[in-house]
């Protein structure tokens, strides 16, 4: 009986429409192509870590994702909804992913607890109190609640990063994306953001992220996407990826990362 429940399940699961899908996506920069047939699905709840070389096109594809860059060619689902011109499809999909940048982008100008709140209030409609008490209960989980009064130029680079993940985490996304969240980060700091990563991963968060931290991509990751000039080259979980690469271009990556 529990074996024909979990074969339900499980079918359930992989009958379930990919959280995020990418079909043969093509991407122009004027004359240069950065995106070439990207092809990615992504179910719901899994990590994907997408790495490779500076300029391969890592953060255009996420970016595209929630379209802050528009693709050329090819489709791009979030959720099912496919992306358009379409004002309300996008403010749809702009509800449901969040996005942490390698510069924090906080508001410098409003406190913590101001910049979790701005878009709960103003985008959701939802009242103050309710959007202060939300604030609150995603900086605990941040770890920062004693810093909900402060200003971002009176935090650390960890914490103002762990704010802005707190902040997107307000609008209750169902997909977080992250673009090289610890790169602009001195070492002490990059372990507590890491940290506070793998615990939403824990949580069963759809998410990407762009970051070279192999120890990240090893704890958390479902999937190692390895992209090379706008192409992705390989992909695999992080033994198959790190430890048994196929192409000459992924071992020189290895090798120059490690
Ligand atoms: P990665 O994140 O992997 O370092 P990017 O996606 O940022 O790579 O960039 C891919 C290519 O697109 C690079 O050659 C980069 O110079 C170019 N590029 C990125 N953004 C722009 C832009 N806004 N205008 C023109 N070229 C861009
Ligand atoms: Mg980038």
């Amino acid at each position: 009986m529990s074996e024909t429940l979990d074969q339900v399940a499980s079918a359930a699961r992989t009958d379930a429409p990919p959280a995020i899908l990418l079909d043969k996506v093509n991407k122009w920069f004027g004359t240069m192509h950065v995106l070439r047939d990207v092809s990615l699905s992504i179910a719901v709840g899994e990590r994907v870590v997408i790495c490779g070389p500076s300029g391969s096109g890592k953060s255009t594809t996420i970016r595209c994702i929630n379209r802050l860059e528009t693709h050329q060619e090819g489709r791009i689902l979030v959720d099912g909804i496919e992306l358009t011109d379409d004002v309300r499809a996008l403010d749809a999909i702009r509800r449901e992913v969040g996005m942490v940048f390698q510069s924090f982008n906080l508001f410098p100008h409003l406190t913590v607890l101001e910049n979790c709140t701005l878009a709960p209030i103003w985008v959701r409609r939802m009242p103050k109190a309710e959007a202060e008490a939300l604030a609150m209960h995603y900086l605990e989980r941040v770890r920062i609640p004693e810093q909900a009064k402060k200003y971002p130029g009176q935090l650390s680079g960890g914490q103002q990063q762990r704010v802005a993940i707190a902040r997107a985490l307000c609008m209750k996304p169902k997909i977080m994306l992250f673009d090289e969240p610890t790169s602009a980060l001195d070492p002490e700091m990059i372990k507590e953001v890491l940290d506070t990563m793998v615990t939403l991963a824990q949580d069963g968060m759809t998410m990407i992220c762009v970051t070279h931290e192999m120890g990240f991509a090893r704890t958390v990751a479902d999937r190692v996407v390895f992209m090379d000039r706008g192409e992705i080259v390989e992909q695999g979980t992080p033994t198959e990826v790190f430890e048994d690469p196929k192409t000459d271009r992924l071992k020189l990556f290895l090798s120059q990362i490690l």
